[in-house]
């Protein structure tokens, strides 16, 4: 059986024909009008799934379903995006509108981040998992819970927003106005944020110098603690104690089998994964008596999107 998967963005839509094992057989990518009319978006999204399948040589009426992953917040049971701040939806019921457009009986939809989360878990670098815990480690920090193979969304789907639980009371402005968020502290602005601010106070150091020269961005302080210098290092360290104090906050919760680390951060490999497993398994309640948990860096890059929405229309 073969699936479509629909990865909506602020600035492009992209569908693939997705196989029971999460291959993407052929994909193609169209631009948003993201300021257009909620009708004149889905019926674009309907033009593109249409074009997808009849260019993949598949018949829409043979594929097991369509799954869409959406920005901003989405009511997954209702298959209604409640709003969003990249697309113009506002109680626009997606799912069904697309059904409907595609006459496809099976549509299903979730949050972006909840399909990413998926994906990899069923089909990327926790493949195997029933439990997972994905973080992506961007602009801000999304955050994905699968439970018994199965996507963990609260009431309404209006939970698992773990980049604003709370791990420092008064900290650090995040943007959703509260203080003290994860995301505050373990996304690539949070990071950036207090390199900027160690380059101020050591001006002396390599970090400093590499600020100066090439600007700022998640991966100067990596860069310049690989080269050995102290004030990139203590960045660094603090940083991945940071996302490791988010991450024993959610291992005490779901105790996954696994974490998987996304976003562009996670290209850092090696220098962020292996100390922050050794974090976690230092630090999770009881980790001295239950099985290991592993932290991983995200496998299936800008496809997870696509790979996660088709995993979602697989699911019963
Ligand atoms: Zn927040």
């Amino acid at each position: 059986m073969l699936y479509i998967g629909v990865d909506i963005g602020g600035m492009s839509v992209k569908a693939g024909i997705v196989d029971e094992k999460g291959n993407i057989l052929f994909k193609d990518t169209a631009v948003t009008d993201a300021k257009a009319p909620a009708e004149k978006i889905v019926s674009d999204i309907a033009e593109l799934v249409r074009s997808v399948a009849e260019r993949g040589g598949v018949s829409l009426s043979d594929i097991g379903g369509v799954g869409v992953g959406s920005p901003g917040s989405v009511d997954d049971a209702a298959g209604v995006v409640r709003y969003s701040c990249n697309i113009n939806f506002v109680k626009t019921p997606v799912a069904g509108m697309l059904a409907e457009a595609l006459g496809v009986g099976r549509v299903r939809i979730s949050n972006d981040a909840n399909c990413a989360a998926l994906g990899e878990t069923v089909f990327g670098a926790g493949r195997g998992a029933k439990n997972s815990v994905t973080v992506t480690l961007g602009t801000g920090v999304g955050t994905g819970i699968v439970v018994d193979g199965r996507l963990l969304t609260g009431n309404r789907s209006a939970g698992a927003e773990g980049g604003h639980v709370i791990i420092k009371a008064g900290g650090e402005k995040c943007g959703c106005g509260k203080r003290g968020c994860f995301e505050a502290y373990a996304s690539a602005t949070a990071l950036i944020r207090r390199t900027a601010r160690a380059s101020v106070r050591h001006p002396e150091s390599l970090l400093a110098r590499l600020v100066a020269e090439r600007g700022i961005d998640g991966k100067t302080a990596f860069i310049a603690a690989k080269a050995g210098d102290k004030t990139a290092k203590r960045v660094v360290a603090e940083y991945i104690r940071y996302v490791g104090i988010g991450l024993v906050g959610f291992a005490n919760v779901f105790y996954p089998e696994v974490f998987i680390i996304g976003g562009g951060i996670s290209k850092e490999g090696d220098a962020l994964i292996l100390p922050l497993r050794d974090f976690v398994r230092r630090n999770a309640y009881g980790a001295e008596f239950n099985p290991p948990i592993d932290v991983v860096a995200a496998s299936l890059g800008n496809d997870a999107g696509i790979i996660g929405a088709a995993a979602l229309a697989m699911g019963d």
